[in-house]
Parts: structure tokens; sequence; C-alpha cells
């Protein structure tokens, strides 16, 4: 079900209630220092940035919930924003203190003090790191799961220096509970680490699954089958996804998000299609069957709600995956409810389950509108790109109660979705799931 706006707005306020809560532990039985309005507030932007910095950890941290609950794109995309913005606070609370009390500039001379100066070095330059590899990674060539690996010890590096730097310059946490609370919330962000990397895994550990079969599809794409070895596998809803780790280890760096793509009403095995569009995708087709894998899931709101009264569906290439897991569980429910599905791909050679689609694009409550961006000569139907006027052309006159998924390339979701709002559709009534995380 879409997340109801005041959940969004409350959990916007616990966040920011938290990032702003070492404001309220310094002020409390705190005496005015005089030290003059710049040099508190740099102050308080670092206490702020660093506490920012903390919360980054929970946000990453993979709570089931969480993600489910608000979507792991959007997640991710708060985890981004929220990282530049910390960043630039520390960035304004040296700049400031510096420019304010040019004495400030001793923190980071080598000659007065060489560990607190080289420590904190290392920390302004490991979150310049971190921001950097997050922009330009690509550009980098960093290879995405190094990237993970190394964007979390960064991160625990800055952590551990700032927790440091605040306990020993000592201001507004000379109390005994503040120092407590300080390192206390310092260490459950590093518990959220182990969390993560740790406690997960050796979850995962005890229910492992198997590859039965290895099916290939078109547009160099494989559907994995994948059966629980000694547990009663996974219950998901439609269109959510879940981390494939591939091999003996649940420890193994590389893991990937992909959306589960059979029914929700079969629960062995289930299937994850599968496109090869880099390092890591385009040696699923090696895969052998028997091979040993762990699914960390289901994550993910892209599903339908109950009081849904009909469908439009628009996907583009490879992001049919969640929405045929979606068509597909209706149909073996038996549940008929209006659907409009409109598929763009690049060519037939492309298009993901087509046959299928085209089978079931016969039925009176399901409408198949697919949309060739390369057609051949004298080609019918619908083609070139999904677009505004595609769209005005193919959705219902009474959209009221009707929920809208939109799964695809970037542009091709950036126009739908903008193109719905323009037509007056809610936001909640817009359920979007976006493949491409950095
Ligand atoms: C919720 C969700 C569902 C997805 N479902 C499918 C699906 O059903 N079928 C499908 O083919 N693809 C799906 N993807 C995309 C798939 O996860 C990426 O294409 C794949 O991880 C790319 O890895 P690569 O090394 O082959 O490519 P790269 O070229 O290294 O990466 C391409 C992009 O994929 C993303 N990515 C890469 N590695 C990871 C990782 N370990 N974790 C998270 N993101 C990563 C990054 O945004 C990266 O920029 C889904 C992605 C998300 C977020």
């Amino acid at each position: 079900m879409p997340a109801p706006t005041h959940s969004f707005t409350a959990i916007a306020a616990v966040y920011f209630i938290l990032a702003g809560a070492p404001l309220a532990v310094a002020a409390v039985g705190h005496e005015a220092a005089g030290r003059g309005f710049w040099i508190e507030f740099a102050v308080g932007l670092g206490f702020v940035g660093f506490a920012m910095l903390g919360l980054q950890f929970a946000l990453t941290a993979k709570f089931q919930r969480l993600s489910t609950f608000l979507g792991l794109d959007a997640l991710l995309h708060f985890h981004r924003q929220a990282g530049l913005i910390a960043y630039g606070f520390i960035l304004l609370h040296i700049g400031i203190l510096i420019a304010a009390s040019p004495d400030y500039a001793a923190f980071l001379d080598l000659r007065v003090d060489p560990v607190r100066a080289l420590a904190l070095w290392a920390a302004v330059g490991a979150l310049t790191a971190l921001v950097a590899t997050t922009l330009w990674r690509k550009r980098l060539g960093i290879a995405y799961d190094w990237w993970r690996l190394g964007h979390a010890v960064l991160a625990a590096l800055v952590l551990l220096i700032g927790i440091a730097h605040i306990l020993r310059v000592g201001w507004y946490v000379d109390d005994v509970w503040k120092q407590t609370t300080w390192l206390g919330t310092t260490l459950a962000a590093a518990g959220l680490v182990a969390y993560a990397r740790g406690w997960k895994p050796l979850v995962l550990r005890r229910r492992p699954w198997r590859v039965t079969a290895i099916h290939p599809e078109r547009g160099q794409a494989w559907t994995l089958d994948l059966e629980p070895v000694g547990h009663d596998g996974m219950s998901f809803q439609a269109g959510q996804f879940a981390w494939l780790t591939l091999g003996e280890s649940p420890f193994a760096l590389a893991q990937h998000p992909f959306s589960l793509s059979s029914s929700a009403t079969r629960r062995n095995p289930v299937s994850l299609t599968i496109k090869a569009m880099g390092d890591y995708t385009s040696t699923i087709h090696r895969v052998d069957p028997g091979a040993p894998a762990y699914l960390d899931g289901p994550y993910g709101s892209f599903v339908l709600d109950d009081e849904a009264d009909g469908m439009v569906l628009v996907a583009g290439g490879v992001g049919i995956t969640p929405i045929i897991s979606i068509v597909r569980t209706l149909r073996d429910e038996g549940r008929c409810i209006p659907t409009l599905l409109v598929y763009g791909f690049a060519s037939e050679d492309e298009a993901l389950f087509l046959d299928e689609l085209a089978a079931m694009g016969a039925g009176p409550d399901f409408c198949f509108v697919p949309v060739v961006e390369h057609p051949d000569d004298g080609q019918e139907g619908e083609t070139g790109r999904v677009g505004a006027q595609l769209l005005d052309r193919h959705l219902p006159e009474d959209r009221e109660g009707m929920r809208y998924f939109v799964c695809g390339p970037e542009p091709m979701m950036d126009v739908v979705e903008a193109h719905l709002r323009a037509r007056g559709i809610p936001l909640e009534r817009i359920l979007s799931e976006r493949f491409n995380l950095a």
C-alpha cells in the first residue's frame, strides 16, 4: 500500500528531532561562555552534521519494515541527500570556526598536535572521499560492490574520529551523562553496521537457497528459479524484491537487489529475472543449476493494496520484472481488476515476457499496450517512446481509485511520473521502483 503522507511526515519528524537532539543535549545545564554567535553557530553545525552522519547508518541498515514502508530508492535517495548536507555542515563547522577565530586553525596544524591534526585531516579526507566516490563512482571506474565496502569503511572511520574529537574538545559534553549519551549513540551507529554486515548474513546462513533452473529470456536476460533448502521459503507480495547472494557464503561482497518475477502465490520455486547490465549481471548466465544462493528479503513498497479499483502499470525494459509478478499473481489468485499495462521496449527481440503478456492481453479486464521504440517496417501498434501523448491515448477516463505503478529507465520514469501528476493523480497513488540506486 502506498505509504500515507502523514506517515512520511512522522518519519521525517523523527529524523529531524534525532538530528537536532545534540543541540538540546548541549544546551542542558550549559552556561553561555561568551564566545560569540559565529563560534556557537559553527559548533552547533558540527554537532548536527555529526548526528546526521550517525543517522546515515540507520538509513542503510536494511530494516525490512522501514525499506518496505518507504521504498529502497526513496530511502537511499534521502541517505544521499542527507550525506551531502551533513558534509556541508561539517565543512562549514571548520570554515566558520577558523574565520571567526584563526586560533582554531591550530586543530589542523601538524606542528601543534600531530596526532590530533592527522586524525582530523584523515576524517575530512575520508568524508571528502565518501562524497566524491559516491558522486563520481562510475567516472572513477569503481565497481559497485567495492564502492559499497569502501563506503562502509570510510564512514566507520569518520564516525570514530568524530566522536573522539567531540569528547576530546569537551565543549558541551563536560557531564558524564552527556559523554555517555554521545558514546552510546555512536556505539549504536557502529552496532547498525554489525547488524547489517554481521548479524543479517548469519541469519541468512540458516536459510540457504539453491538455483534449480536458469532459463534464457529475450534481451540478454535470464530467469533463475530458486528453491529453499531446509526451510519453508519466502512469502512475499507481488512487486517486492530480494537481495541475491550467489555462492556458499552469505558474507560475500556481491549482493544485488532483484525483483521477484514469479507469482506471489508460489513459494517454491521463486524466480528472479536478471538482465545483463554490468559486471555482475553479465555473469548470471554462467550460474549452474544446483548453485547455492541466499535471498535476503522481501523488501519494497511497490505492491498492490486491497483497496485499489484498478491499475495502470507502466514498464520500460527490465522494469517489467516486478510488474509481471503483479500480473501473474492477480491471474493466479483469479482476482479481476481492470488493468492497463503499457510496456515500452527497444525491439521485440528485447521484450521480456512478450508472448505471455500478449496472450493475457485478450482478457476483458486486461489491456496490454506494447510500445516498440525501434519497430520493424510496417509494424502496427504503438511505436516510439512511452511519453505524455501516448499515455493520454490510453489512460482510463475514470481514474478514481486507480493505482499507478511505474518501473523502467530513469528518463521514462521522470516523464511518466510528471505526466500522471499533471493529470491530477495524487502522489500517494503513484508507486515507483527505481532500479538505479547510484
Ligand atoms: C529494487 C530493485 C529491484 C531490481 N530488480 C531488478 C530485476 O528484477 N532485474 C534486473 O535485471 N535488475 C534489477 N535491478 C537492477 C540490478 O540490481 C542492477 O542492475 C545490478 O545490481 C547491476 O549490477 P552490475 O554489477 O551488473 O552492474 P553495474 O554496472 O556495476 O551497476 C549498475 C547500477 O546498478 C546498481 N547496482 C550495482 N550493484 C548494486 C548492488 N550491489 N546493490 C544495489 N545496486 C547495485 C547501481 O545503481 C549501479 O549504478 C533492481 C534494482 C533495484 C534497486
